[in-house]
């Protein structure tokens, strides 16, 4: 018997963004935190080239997020490049949520991928996971899980 293929799509993440990306979880807590990834397309995915925290506006921040809207719209007339969003979970897994879901429609059509982290099990270490954005045949946008890949 031959194993399985992995047939995810891959999000490749730098050791630099990695570690930003980090590092504003952690200084977010307990509230959650975002931001936005700016990348290209690259072999096998997308590739994350830049995250740009942002301001969490949400009324209940620890446990939903709100991008700051001119914050946000800044990015967005940044032109190319957006291609994603990251939030954390402080108190859950680092998977989407019913409401994560639910609010994709808002970002849809901008956002190619979607990184959701959690605090690990050392101080500064994250458990990070990725996903595509993906349109349905019913016109509702879901998440299909990613392999983050390092480097
Ligand atoms: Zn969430």
């Amino acid at each position: 018997m031959t194993e399985p293929q992995d047939t995810r799509q891959e999000i490749w993440l730098g050791a630099l963004c990695g570690r930003q990306i980090a590092e504003h979880a952690f200084r977010g807590l307990p509230y959650e935190a975002c931001g936005v990834l700016r990348g290209k397309a690259a072999a096998g995915g997308m590739r994350i080239d830049n995250f740009l925290p942002m301001r969490n506006v949400a009324p209940d921040p620890l446990h939903h997020f709100i991008l700051h809207p001119e914050e946000w719209t800044k990015q967005c007339l940044r032109g190319e490049g957006l291609i994603g969003l990251f939030h954390s979970h402080p108190h859950s897994q680092p998977t989407p949520s019913d409401e994560d879901l639910r609010q994709l429609s808002l970002f849809a059509g901008l956002i190619r991928i979607y990184l959701i982290g959690s605090p690990g099990e050392s101080k500064d270490a994250i458990r990070l996971n990725g996903y595509y954005v993906v349109k349905g045949a019913d016109g509702l946008y879901t998440l299909e899980p990613a392999l983050i890949k390092r480097g």
